[in-house]
């Protein structure tokens, strides 16, 4: 077999275990999965709804340009629609814009560690990878921002970033982007934005986009809108770089289930909103859990808490396995002495500290 050189390079990503696979690989009747930053609740009942009724037309193809998500998009972003690009996931709209500005031998600038699919999709292009380390857990952007050369075509600063949880004030980034070649794109991931947005310092990137042409910013239903079984997420930019992006998608690689459900998610507004103050009130109850346990931690602006262990997290997290508790190890990270928990129902929070303590 003649093999592409570049997918020899990659290590296959390993996700957090499903739950039937722990339940039946420790015989367990019980297990919670805190592990992949997923919303613990379900849809709301309109997006189940409009499931159900986009579920009889599964025999058409769906709508390649997702025409009324992105007219209710546009509206919502205040960007134009053919600013607009839809993806399965936004894990694709990764890939299609590596796919649309890198050629192989050209350089990505990232954080490290950073979200693996950057890694990964960079090098399937045959990319130069340029990881810039965290500082603690934080960005370190000028850092970053001397690793720009002549070669860099994109650069990924996730906003905020996973597994950090952390994102770049408003001041780092307008610092990063000063003088910064107009020929680099910037790609602001914002999938946690909902999470985020009301946080101090925090920069919205979709305000950046006006006057600049080298700005992308993705967004996802995978996370606050818990639809990450559907596989859809979406991205802002110039409508040269949309174009672009756009060229380099498959054709109908957004289910028409996926369009329906994430247009009658966004019509949701009070379901969702309610959910994030529960999940934001159960963060500081995780938070303070924490805090009676003795354990040093780091509160994401996210949906994820990174919770430093005093020994090996991947330890750690085979231990909470085997109580039905499935958490991140974070060591593919290079987060040796970490592990990250998903905040997920008030019942499930209860039993990921009342584990963690029996384990202390
Ligand atoms: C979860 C996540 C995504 C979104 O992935 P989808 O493909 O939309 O499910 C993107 N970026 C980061 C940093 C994430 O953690």
């Amino acid at each position: 077999m003649k093999i592409n050189r570049n997918i020899l390079k990659i290590k296959p990503y390993v996700g957090g275990k499903p739950i039937a696979e722990v339940k039946r690989e420790f015989g367990l009747a019980r297990v919670i999965k805190l592990a992949s930053n997923e919303n613990p609740f379900p849809p709301s009942p309109g997006v189940l709804k409009a499931m159900a009724a986009a579920a009889r037309d599964v025999n058409r193809y769906p709508d390649g340009s997702c025409y009324a998500l992105r007219q209710e998009l546009s509206r919502r972003l205040k960007v134009a629609p053919d600013q607009l690009v839809f993806g399965c996931g936004s894990d694709e709209i990764i890939v299609m814009a590596l796919r649309a500005f890198v050629n192989e031998g050209d350089a990505v600038v990232m954080a490290k560690p950073s979200f693996l699919v950057y890694s990964i999709a960079s090098t399937a292009v045959g990319a130069t990878l340029v990881e810039v380390p965290l500082k603690g857990l934080s960005y370190d952007l000028a850092a970053m921002k001397k690793a720009v050369t002549a070669k860099t075509r994109i650069v990924f600063i996730g906003n905020p970033d996973n597994p950090a949880g952390t994102f770049p004030s408003g001041d780092a980034i307008a610092a990063f982007l000063k003088g910064l070649p107009a020929d680099v794109i910037v790609f602001f991931d914002e999938a946690y934005f909902e999470f985020a947005r009301d946080e101090k310092d925090y920069l919205d990137a979709m305000t950046l986009l006006k006057g600049r042409g080298n700005i992308i910013v993705a967004r996802t239903f995978s996370k606050l809108f818990g639809l990450a079984g559907l596989r859809i997420g979406y991205a802002a930019a110039s409508a040269p770089v949309a174009d672009l992006l756009n060229r380099a998608r498959e054709p109908f690689n957004v289910t028409s289930i996926a369009q329906a459900a994430a247009l009658a998610a966004l019509k949701d507004e009070a379901y969702y909103t309610r959910i994030l103050k529960i999940l934001k009130r159960e963060r500081d109850g995780l938070c303070a859990g924490l805090e009676r346990l003795g354990l040093a931690y780091s509160r994401g602006a996210t949906n994820f808490i990174q919770v430093r262990w005093p020994g090996s997290g991947t330890d750690a997290a085979l231990k909470l396995m085997k109580k039905g508790v499935i958490v991140r190890d974070m060591s593919a990270w290079g987060l040796k002495d970490y592990i990250r928990v998903t905040v997920g129902t008030p019942a499930e929070n209860k039993r990921f500290l009342r584990s963690l303590k029996e384990l202390l």
